[in-house]
């Protein structure tokens, strides 16, 4: 058991760390503002390698292990901007269209996710439901050599922008069943764009399909087998998740020993404070286990013969509510600056959240580890 990064794994992070302090922090409060990330950005992430980093070689990924993934996503997040959603999109996404794909959507698709030509998206989430298959009301019904689609999805992150989804649907039969579509197509519009509490730049929108024919060979994995599909993908994006909130957790903790060195109480740095010490130490202590396992967790996903489900809710159990805790406390060492929208910590406050109900609530995560432990 080796727990050392490689000396590729330390450059992966340092550069990714080095773009991310020069091409997103400077611009995080516009982003937020903007509610939408720099037209740009998804160039730049694929110049630097960070899309399709997961699938594989031949259709144009990088054949990159789950851990450097992860270790990439860490420090794309430390800005706290919700940047590192488009990475988490364009990775997590032809990774599955690789996994369940034919050889036409693995040779169609995935290249352009991994090239950065097209933002990749999942819809799922309806207005009446985030997590339930049997309550989907959009359906797919056959006619001829094709599916036409009807519906209308929730929340869907880069919903309004060109590029390819996964798209889940009842079919003829009332199952769950997935395709992937086009989205720069007749029969598909993106409306409102809901406004954020945190990570600014997500762009979730509501999508309309009115008769949207998507060709048979479309469908991703087996006929009214899609919850599979969502539930592999979902794995995967939650261990991102997890990632992602590491990162933020780390900046926190960053900007609370900052402030704690150089904030004064009595004449002294209040980093000097036993309280202030065992506040910093607490959260120290959390970051490294909740990094750990994130970690490790991403590790076991390189096995795809392992169900990842247990394993990746087990991760974002402990590591959300962790991280969460890690920038309250630093929240808290700033005082009454900290509730202020003049320090980045603020903005860390916000975003850890979105984990909590983003690609599966915290609830339904002790669900599928309680089921587990009693099995
Ligand atoms: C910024 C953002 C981006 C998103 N991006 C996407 C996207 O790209 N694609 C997509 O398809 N969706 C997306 N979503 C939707 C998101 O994944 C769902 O909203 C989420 O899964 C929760 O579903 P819900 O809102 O319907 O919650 P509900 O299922 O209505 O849950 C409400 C509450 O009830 C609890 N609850 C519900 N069922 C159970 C249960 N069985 N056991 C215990 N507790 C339960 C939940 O824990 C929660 O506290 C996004 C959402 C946001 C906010």
């Amino acid at each position: 058991m080796d727990f050392n990064l490689s000396e590729k794994q330390n450059m992966l992070r340092s550069s990714v760390r080095e773009f991310s302090d020069r091409e997103i922090e400077p611009f995080a409060a516009q982003i937020e503002k903007d509610g939408r990330l720099p037209d740009d950005l998804i160039a730049k992430l694929a110049g630097l390698g960070m899309l399709g980093m997961t699938a594989p070689q031949q259709y144009g990924g990088a054949g990159e292990s789950n851990v450097n993934l992860v270790l990439a996503i860490e420090q794309l997040s430390y800005s706290g901007a919700g940047a590192w959603w488009l990475a988490a999109m364009n990775n997590s996404i032809p990774a599955c269209m690789a996994h369940f794909g034919s050889e036409y959507i693995k040779a169609r698709y995935v290249p352009p996710l991994c090239k950065g030509d097209g933002y990749a998206s999942i819809q799922f989430t309806e207005d009446d439901t985030g997590s339930d298959p049997e309550a989907l009301k959009t359906q797919a019904v056959p006619s001829g050599d094709r599916y036409v689609v009807s519906g209308a999805k929730r929340f869907i992150t880069f919903g309004a922008r060109d590029g390819y989804a996964m798209l889940f649907a009842k079919d003829e039969d009332g199952k769950c069943t997935a395709f992937v579509i086009e989205k720069n197509t007749s029969g598909y519009s993106a409306d409102k764009t809901w406004a954020l509490m945190g990570a600014g730049g997500i762009e979730a929108t509501d999508v309309h399909l009115e008769n949207l024919a998507v060709a048979r060979d479309n469908m991703l994995g087996a006929k009214g087998k899609g919850f599979g599909v969502l539930l592999w993908w979902i794995a995967h994006e939650k261990v991102i998740q997890c990632a992602a909130n590491v990162g933020m957790a780390q900046a926190a903790t960053d900007e609370a020993v900052r402030y704690a060195r150089s904030r004064l109480s009595r004449g002294k740095p209040i980093a000097d404070m036993q309280g202030i010490r065992w506040m910093l130490g607490e959260m120290d202590s959390r970051l490294e286990a909740a990094r750990w396992l994130t970690y490790r967790t991403a590790f076991l996903q390189d096995d795809l013969a392992r169900d990842p489900g247990t394993d990746a809710a087990k991760a974002k159990l402990f590591v959300v509510p962790a991280t969460i805790s890690i920038v309250e406390s630093a929240r808290q060492v700033h005082g009454a600056y900290g509730y202020t929208r003049e320090f980045k910590i603020e903005r860390l406050c916000r975003a850890v959240l979105g984990a909590t109900c983003i690609a599966t609530s915290l609830e339904l995560n002790k669900s599928i580890v309680g089921a587990s432990v009693v099995r």
